[in-house]
Protein backbone atom coordinates (compact mmCIF):
# COMPACT_ATOMS: atom_id res chain seq x y z
CA UNK A 1 0.00 0.00 0.00
CA UNK A 2 1.68 3.69 -0.97
CA UNK A 3 0.78 6.04 2.02
CA UNK A 4 0.88 9.77 1.33
CA UNK A 5 2.44 11.55 4.83
CA UNK A 6 3.00 15.06 4.93
CA UNK A 7 5.30 15.65 8.39
CA UNK A 8 5.72 18.39 9.66
CA UNK A 9 9.00 18.26 12.06
CA UNK A 10 8.14 22.13 13.28
CA UNK A 11 10.66 23.53 16.23
CA UNK A 12 12.23 22.60 19.10
CA UNK A 13 12.89 18.69 19.47
CA UNK A 14 9.98 18.31 16.60
CA UNK A 15 13.14 17.66 14.01
CA UNK A 16 14.35 14.99 15.91
CA UNK A 17 11.11 12.98 17.06
CA UNK A 18 10.03 12.82 14.20
CA UNK A 19 13.17 11.76 12.52
CA UNK A 20 12.28 8.55 14.97
CA UNK A 21 8.81 8.17 13.99
CA UNK A 22 9.91 8.06 10.03
CA UNK A 23 12.62 5.66 11.36
CA UNK A 24 10.19 3.65 12.79
CA UNK A 25 7.35 3.96 10.29
CA UNK A 26 9.96 2.82 7.19
CA UNK A 27 10.70 -0.57 9.60
CA UNK A 28 7.00 -0.88 9.18
CA UNK A 29 6.90 -0.30 5.37
CA UNK A 30 10.49 -3.00 5.06
CA UNK A 31 8.16 -5.60 7.00
CA UNK A 32 4.79 -5.41 5.69
CA UNK A 33 5.53 -4.30 1.76
CA UNK A 34 4.47 -0.59 2.13
CA UNK A 35 5.62 2.35 0.41
CA UNK A 36 6.09 5.67 2.30
CA UNK A 37 6.38 8.86 0.50
CA UNK A 38 6.86 11.87 2.56
CA UNK A 39 6.96 15.45 1.85
CA UNK A 40 7.82 17.91 4.56
CA UNK A 41 6.60 21.62 5.17
CA UNK A 42 7.50 24.13 7.20
CA UNK A 43 4.78 25.31 10.17
CA UNK A 44 5.20 27.52 13.37
CA UNK A 45 8.78 29.15 14.03
CA UNK A 46 10.43 27.16 11.22
CA UNK A 47 7.89 28.91 8.92
CA UNK A 48 7.88 32.58 10.14
CA UNK A 49 12.02 32.31 9.69
CA UNK A 50 11.14 31.70 6.20
CA UNK A 51 8.27 33.18 5.07
CA UNK A 52 6.90 36.05 7.97
CA UNK A 53 4.19 33.56 8.25
CA UNK A 54 3.63 30.45 10.90
CA UNK A 55 1.96 28.91 8.26
CA UNK A 56 1.59 29.17 4.18
CA UNK A 57 -1.22 28.51 1.34
CA UNK A 58 1.08 25.99 -0.09
CA UNK A 59 2.17 24.53 2.98
CA UNK A 60 -1.93 23.77 4.21
CA UNK A 61 -2.31 22.43 0.06
CA UNK A 62 0.30 20.55 0.32
CA UNK A 63 -0.85 19.14 3.78
CA UNK A 64 -4.30 18.34 1.95
CA UNK A 65 -2.70 16.33 -0.77
CA UNK A 66 -1.71 13.66 1.95
CA UNK A 67 -3.21 10.86 3.85
CA UNK A 68 -2.00 12.26 6.83
CA UNK A 69 -0.23 14.15 8.39
CA UNK A 70 2.68 13.66 11.26
CA UNK A 71 3.47 16.33 13.60
CA UNK A 72 6.05 17.27 16.02
CA UNK A 73 5.54 20.44 17.72
CA UNK A 74 5.77 23.57 17.70
CA UNK A 75 6.71 27.22 19.44
CA UNK A 76 9.75 28.30 21.17
CA UNK A 77 10.77 29.22 24.80
CA UNK A 78 7.53 32.34 24.91
CA UNK A 79 9.41 34.39 26.86
CA UNK A 80 13.03 34.90 25.17
CA UNK A 81 12.27 33.82 21.39
CA UNK A 82 11.09 36.66 18.83
CA UNK A 83 8.82 34.48 17.77
CA UNK A 84 6.67 35.63 20.40
CA UNK A 85 7.21 39.52 19.86
CA UNK A 86 4.97 39.14 16.75
CA UNK A 87 1.48 39.50 16.79
CA UNK A 88 -0.84 36.91 17.78
CA UNK A 89 -1.99 35.84 14.40
CA UNK A 90 1.89 35.74 13.45
CA UNK A 91 2.79 33.60 16.43
CA UNK A 92 4.19 29.64 15.97
CA UNK A 93 0.73 28.44 17.97
CA UNK A 94 -1.30 30.58 14.93
CA UNK A 95 -0.05 28.09 12.61
CA UNK A 96 -1.44 24.88 14.43
CA UNK A 97 -5.06 26.36 14.74
CA UNK A 98 -4.87 27.44 10.98
CA UNK A 99 -4.03 23.92 9.86
CA UNK A 100 -6.90 22.73 12.43
CA UNK A 101 -9.45 24.80 10.88
CA UNK A 102 -8.28 24.29 7.46
CA UNK A 103 -8.42 20.38 7.41
CA UNK A 104 -11.35 20.64 9.39
CA UNK A 105 -10.45 18.46 12.30
CA UNK A 106 -12.62 18.18 14.80
CA UNK A 107 -12.36 15.22 16.46
CA UNK A 108 -9.26 14.92 18.80
CA UNK A 109 -8.14 11.42 20.28
CA UNK A 110 -5.76 11.65 23.12
CA UNK A 111 -4.94 7.93 24.77
CA UNK A 112 -3.72 7.79 28.45
CA UNK A 113 -2.19 4.81 29.11
CA UNK A 114 -0.22 3.42 31.94
CA UNK A 115 1.99 1.11 31.06
CA UNK A 116 3.25 -1.84 33.87
CA UNK A 117 6.59 -0.62 34.05
CA UNK A 118 5.99 3.23 34.19
CA UNK A 119 3.46 2.12 37.01
CA UNK A 120 6.00 4.42 39.64
CA UNK A 121 5.52 7.51 37.48
CA UNK A 122 1.63 7.35 38.22
CA UNK A 123 0.87 9.84 40.84
CA UNK A 124 -2.02 7.63 42.19
CA UNK A 125 -2.25 5.29 44.85
CA UNK A 126 -0.43 2.04 44.49
CA UNK A 127 -3.52 0.28 44.70
CA UNK A 128 -5.30 1.79 41.64
CA UNK A 129 -1.72 1.85 39.31
CA UNK A 130 -1.17 -1.62 39.66
CA UNK A 131 -4.77 -2.36 37.72
CA UNK A 132 -3.04 -0.17 34.87
CA UNK A 133 -5.16 1.55 32.58
CA UNK A 134 -5.59 2.64 28.69
CA UNK A 135 -8.18 4.66 27.92
CA UNK A 136 -9.26 7.47 24.66
CA UNK A 137 -10.55 10.75 25.28
CA UNK A 138 -12.30 11.41 21.92
CA UNK A 139 -13.21 15.53 22.26
CA UNK A 140 -15.21 17.30 19.79
CA UNK A 141 -13.04 20.27 18.76
CA UNK A 142 -14.39 22.97 16.84
CA UNK A 143 -17.67 23.50 18.94
CA UNK A 144 -19.31 24.47 22.02
CA UNK A 145 -18.15 27.13 24.53
CA UNK A 146 -14.82 28.10 22.58
CA UNK A 147 -16.28 28.72 19.67
CA UNK A 148 -19.70 30.50 20.52
CA UNK A 149 -20.85 34.29 20.67
CA UNK A 150 -19.12 36.30 23.28
CA UNK A 151 -19.17 39.77 24.79
CA UNK A 152 -18.18 41.65 27.74
CA UNK A 153 -20.40 44.68 28.51
CA UNK A 154 -20.62 47.72 31.00
CA UNK A 155 -24.19 48.47 32.70
CA UNK A 156 -24.49 51.11 35.24
CA UNK A 157 -21.22 50.24 36.29
CA UNK A 158 -20.91 46.46 36.46
CA UNK A 159 -18.66 44.37 34.31
CA UNK A 160 -20.84 41.40 32.92
CA UNK A 161 -19.49 38.66 30.61
CA UNK A 162 -21.36 36.20 28.80
CA UNK A 163 -19.75 33.29 26.25
CA UNK A 164 -22.20 30.74 24.58
CA UNK A 165 -22.20 27.10 24.41
CA UNK A 166 -23.99 25.95 21.62
CA UNK A 167 -23.79 22.33 19.44
CA UNK A 168 -26.30 21.18 17.03
CA UNK A 169 -27.09 17.63 16.30
CA UNK A 170 -24.89 17.33 12.96
CA UNK A 171 -21.78 18.35 15.37
CA UNK A 172 -22.83 15.82 17.43
CA UNK A 173 -23.96 12.79 15.59
CA UNK A 174 -20.45 12.82 13.58
CA UNK A 175 -18.14 12.69 16.33
CA UNK A 176 -20.40 10.32 17.98
CA UNK A 177 -20.00 8.04 15.06
CA UNK A 178 -16.35 8.40 15.53
CA UNK A 179 -16.26 7.40 18.74
CA UNK A 180 -18.54 4.52 18.27
CA UNK A 181 -16.04 3.35 15.13
CA UNK A 182 -13.08 3.63 17.23
CA UNK A 183 -14.45 2.09 20.04
CA UNK A 184 -15.18 -1.07 18.33
CA UNK A 185 -11.37 -0.81 17.16
CA UNK A 186 -10.90 -1.27 21.14
CA UNK A 187 -12.68 -2.55 24.02
CA UNK A 188 -16.11 -1.47 22.52
CA UNK A 189 -16.93 0.44 25.59
CA UNK A 190 -18.03 4.55 25.10
CA UNK A 191 -18.68 6.47 28.21
CA UNK A 192 -20.32 9.52 26.94
CA UNK A 193 -19.54 12.55 29.12
CA UNK A 194 -22.11 15.58 29.47
CA UNK A 195 -24.03 17.96 32.62
CA UNK A 196 -27.09 17.00 31.42
CA UNK A 197 -28.46 17.45 34.29
CA UNK A 198 -28.20 21.40 34.18
CA UNK A 199 -27.43 22.12 29.97
CA UNK A 200 -29.49 22.06 27.30
CA UNK A 201 -26.97 21.46 25.10
CA UNK A 202 -26.10 18.45 27.30
CA UNK A 203 -29.52 16.76 26.65
CA UNK A 204 -29.03 16.82 22.95
CA UNK A 205 -25.77 15.46 23.06
CA UNK A 206 -27.45 13.02 25.19
CA UNK A 207 -30.30 12.06 22.81
CA UNK A 208 -28.32 12.10 19.98
CA UNK A 209 -25.81 9.81 21.14
CA UNK A 210 -28.06 7.37 22.20
CA UNK A 211 -29.64 7.83 18.61
CA UNK A 212 -26.05 6.80 17.27
CA UNK A 213 -25.66 3.97 20.22
CA UNK A 214 -28.62 2.25 18.45
CA UNK A 215 -26.39 1.17 15.27
CA UNK A 216 -23.87 0.05 17.51
CA UNK A 217 -25.52 -2.89 19.40
CA UNK A 218 -21.94 -4.14 20.02
CA UNK A 219 -20.74 -1.40 21.65
CA UNK A 220 -21.69 -1.07 25.39
CA UNK A 221 -22.64 2.54 25.97
CA UNK A 222 -22.67 4.53 29.66
CA UNK A 223 -23.87 8.24 30.50
CA UNK A 224 -21.57 10.11 32.97
CA UNK A 225 -21.96 13.32 34.32
CA UNK A 226 -18.61 15.45 33.89
CA UNK A 227 -18.25 16.48 37.54
CA UNK A 228 -18.58 12.06 38.45
CA UNK A 229 -15.97 11.56 35.58
CA UNK A 230 -13.31 13.98 36.62
CA UNK A 231 -13.31 12.35 40.03
CA UNK A 232 -13.75 8.33 38.52
CA UNK A 233 -10.64 9.08 36.40
CA UNK A 234 -8.44 9.64 39.66
CA UNK A 235 -10.62 7.15 41.61
CA UNK A 236 -10.71 4.24 38.93
CA UNK A 237 -9.46 5.14 35.24
CA UNK A 238 -9.08 1.25 34.67
CA UNK A 239 -13.02 1.15 34.20
CA UNK A 240 -12.98 3.41 30.90
CA UNK A 241 -12.46 2.46 27.27
CA UNK A 242 -13.25 5.51 25.14
CA UNK A 243 -14.34 8.48 26.99
CA UNK A 244 -16.62 10.34 24.08
CA UNK A 245 -17.21 14.39 25.21
CA UNK A 246 -17.35 18.03 23.93
CA UNK A 247 -15.09 20.57 23.94
CA UNK A 248 -14.30 22.38 26.89
CA UNK A 249 -15.61 19.04 29.23
CA UNK A 250 -12.43 17.50 26.76
CA UNK A 251 -10.19 19.99 27.58
CA UNK A 252 -10.10 19.59 31.34
CA UNK A 253 -10.50 15.65 31.35
CA UNK A 254 -7.83 14.91 28.40
CA UNK A 255 -5.33 16.90 30.74
CA UNK A 256 -6.45 15.41 33.54
CA UNK A 257 -6.33 11.79 32.23
CA UNK A 258 -2.52 13.06 30.74
CA UNK A 259 -1.15 13.64 34.21
CA UNK A 260 -2.53 10.12 35.66
CA UNK A 261 0.09 8.84 33.29
CA UNK A 262 2.41 10.76 34.82
CA UNK A 263 4.75 10.31 31.37
CA UNK A 264 5.04 13.66 29.29
CA UNK A 265 7.10 12.00 26.76
CA UNK A 266 4.35 8.96 26.18
CA UNK A 267 1.22 11.26 25.02
CA UNK A 268 0.46 10.61 21.98
CA UNK A 269 -2.46 12.58 20.07
CA UNK A 270 -4.53 12.35 16.71
CA UNK A 271 -7.05 15.00 14.90
CA UNK A 272 -9.42 13.76 12.50
CA UNK A 273 -11.76 15.08 10.03
CA UNK A 274 -14.98 13.15 8.53
CA UNK A 275 -12.96 11.17 6.23
CA UNK A 276 -9.86 9.03 7.07
CA UNK A 277 -7.63 11.74 7.03
CA UNK A 278 -5.80 12.90 10.03
CA UNK A 279 -3.19 14.90 11.84
CA UNK A 280 -1.30 12.99 14.59
CA UNK A 281 1.44 14.50 16.97
CA UNK A 282 2.66 14.46 20.45
CA UNK A 283 0.39 16.00 23.09
CA UNK A 284 3.76 17.89 24.27
CA UNK A 285 4.83 20.55 23.13
CA UNK A 286 8.55 22.01 21.36
CA UNK A 287 10.53 21.76 24.87
CA UNK A 288 12.96 24.21 23.63
CA UNK A 289 15.02 23.50 26.78
CA UNK A 290 16.27 19.95 25.46
CA UNK A 291 16.38 20.94 21.60
CA UNK A 292 19.30 19.76 19.83
CA UNK A 293 20.70 17.92 23.07
CA UNK A 294 19.51 14.09 21.98
CA UNK A 295 17.58 14.34 25.21
CA UNK A 296 13.72 13.94 23.70
CA UNK A 297 11.79 10.93 24.70
CA UNK A 298 10.55 10.27 20.88
CA UNK A 299 7.66 7.57 21.91
CA UNK A 300 4.84 9.76 22.06
CA UNK A 301 5.40 11.14 18.57
CA UNK A 302 6.10 7.30 17.60
CA UNK A 303 2.87 6.42 19.34
CA UNK A 304 1.24 9.18 17.08
CA UNK A 305 2.63 7.12 13.99
CA UNK A 306 1.03 3.90 14.92
CA UNK A 307 -2.49 5.73 15.64
CA UNK A 308 -1.83 7.49 12.04
CA UNK A 309 -1.32 3.64 10.45
CA UNK A 310 -4.36 2.26 12.75
CA UNK A 311 -7.21 5.24 12.32
CA UNK A 312 -5.72 6.86 8.90
CA UNK A 313 -5.25 3.24 6.81
CA UNK A 314 -6.72 0.82 8.80
CA UNK A 315 -2.97 -1.10 9.47
CA UNK A 316 -3.83 -2.56 12.71
CA UNK A 317 -1.85 -5.21 12.77
CA UNK A 318 1.14 -2.86 11.57
CA UNK A 319 0.20 -0.32 14.21
CA UNK A 320 -0.14 -3.31 16.94
CA UNK A 321 3.66 -3.95 15.58
CA UNK A 322 4.78 -0.11 16.75
CA UNK A 323 2.96 -0.06 20.29
CA UNK A 324 4.14 -3.52 21.10
CA UNK A 325 8.04 -2.43 20.22
CA UNK A 326 7.64 0.09 22.47
CA UNK A 327 6.18 -1.99 25.01
CA UNK A 328 9.34 -4.59 24.81
CA UNK A 329 11.58 -1.59 24.96
CA UNK A 330 10.33 -0.56 28.36
CA UNK A 331 10.16 -3.98 29.00
CA UNK A 332 13.64 -4.46 28.43
CA UNK A 333 14.79 -2.01 30.85
CA UNK A 334 15.58 1.12 28.29
CA UNK A 335 14.50 5.02 29.41
CA UNK A 336 14.93 8.46 27.96
CA UNK A 337 15.88 10.76 30.57
CA UNK A 338 12.65 11.81 31.36
CA UNK A 339 11.14 8.34 32.09
CA UNK A 340 13.86 7.09 33.70
CA UNK A 341 14.10 5.31 36.97
CA UNK A 342 16.58 3.34 39.17
CA UNK A 343 17.98 0.13 37.17
CA UNK A 344 17.12 1.51 33.77
CA UNK A 345 19.63 2.19 30.95
CA UNK A 346 19.42 5.21 30.19
CA UNK A 347 19.51 6.01 26.36
CA UNK A 348 18.85 9.23 24.31
CA UNK A 349 16.39 10.12 21.48
CA UNK A 350 18.23 8.60 18.78
CA UNK A 351 19.17 5.22 20.29
CA UNK A 352 15.22 5.23 22.08
CA UNK A 353 14.69 4.79 17.98
CA UNK A 354 16.93 2.42 17.05
CA UNK A 355 16.13 -0.09 19.79
CA UNK A 356 12.47 0.08 18.94
CA UNK A 357 13.16 -0.32 15.04
CA UNK A 358 14.99 -3.53 16.23
CA UNK A 359 12.19 -4.56 18.26
CA UNK A 360 9.75 -4.03 14.74
CA UNK A 361 11.98 -6.02 12.22
P1 LIG B 1 6.61 21.31 26.69
O1 LIG B 1 5.66 20.18 26.60
O2 LIG B 1 7.36 21.65 25.46
O3 LIG B 1 7.67 21.03 27.86
C1 LIG B 1 7.33 20.86 29.24
C2 LIG B 1 8.43 20.05 29.94
O4 LIG B 1 8.39 18.70 29.51
C3 LIG B 1 9.85 20.55 29.61
O5 LIG B 1 10.66 20.41 30.75
C4 LIG B 1 10.33 19.61 28.52
O6 LIG B 1 11.72 19.44 28.48
C5 LIG B 1 9.60 18.30 28.90
N1 LIG B 1 9.28 17.50 27.70
C6 LIG B 1 8.28 17.73 26.81
N2 LIG B 1 8.30 16.81 25.84
C7 LIG B 1 9.31 15.97 26.12
C8 LIG B 1 9.85 14.82 25.49
N3 LIG B 1 9.34 14.32 24.35
N4 LIG B 1 10.91 14.21 26.05
C9 LIG B 1 11.45 14.67 27.18
N5 LIG B 1 10.99 15.75 27.85
C10 LIG B 1 9.94 16.40 27.32
O7 LIG B 1 5.77 22.57 27.22
P2 LIG B 1 6.21 24.10 27.34
O8 LIG B 1 7.62 24.20 27.82
O9 LIG B 1 5.13 24.73 28.12
O10 LIG B 1 6.12 24.67 25.87
C11 LIG B 1 7.24 24.82 25.00
C12 LIG B 1 6.75 25.31 23.66
O11 LIG B 1 5.92 24.30 23.05
C13 LIG B 1 5.88 26.56 23.73
O12 LIG B 1 6.21 27.41 22.66
C14 LIG B 1 4.47 26.04 23.58
O13 LIG B 1 3.58 27.01 23.04
C15 LIG B 1 4.69 24.90 22.61
N6 LIG B 1 3.65 23.87 22.61
C16 LIG B 1 3.35 23.33 21.40
C17 LIG B 1 2.42 22.33 21.31
C18 LIG B 1 2.13 21.74 19.95
O14 LIG B 1 2.94 21.88 19.05
N7 LIG B 1 1.00 21.05 19.75
C19 LIG B 1 1.78 21.83 22.45
C20 LIG B 1 2.12 22.38 23.70
C21 LIG B 1 3.08 23.41 23.77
Amino acid sequence: MELKITCIPGDGIGPEIVAEAKKTLDAVALKYGHDMKYTDILMGGASIDVHGVPLTDEAVETARRADAVLMGSIGGDTTTSPWYKLAPNLRPEAGLLAIRKALNLFANLRPAVLYEELAGACPLKAEISEKGFDMLIMRELTGGLYFGERRTTEENGVRKAVDTLTYDEKEIRRIAIKGFDIARKRKKKVTSVDKANVLDSSRLWRAVVEEVAKDYPDVTLEHMLVDNCAMQLVKDPAQFDVILTENMFGDILSDEASMVTGSIGMLASASLNDTKFGLYEPSHGSAPDIAGKDLANPIATILSASMMLRYSFDLDKEADAIDNAVKQVLKDGYRTGDIMSEGCTQVGCKKMGDLIVERIQ
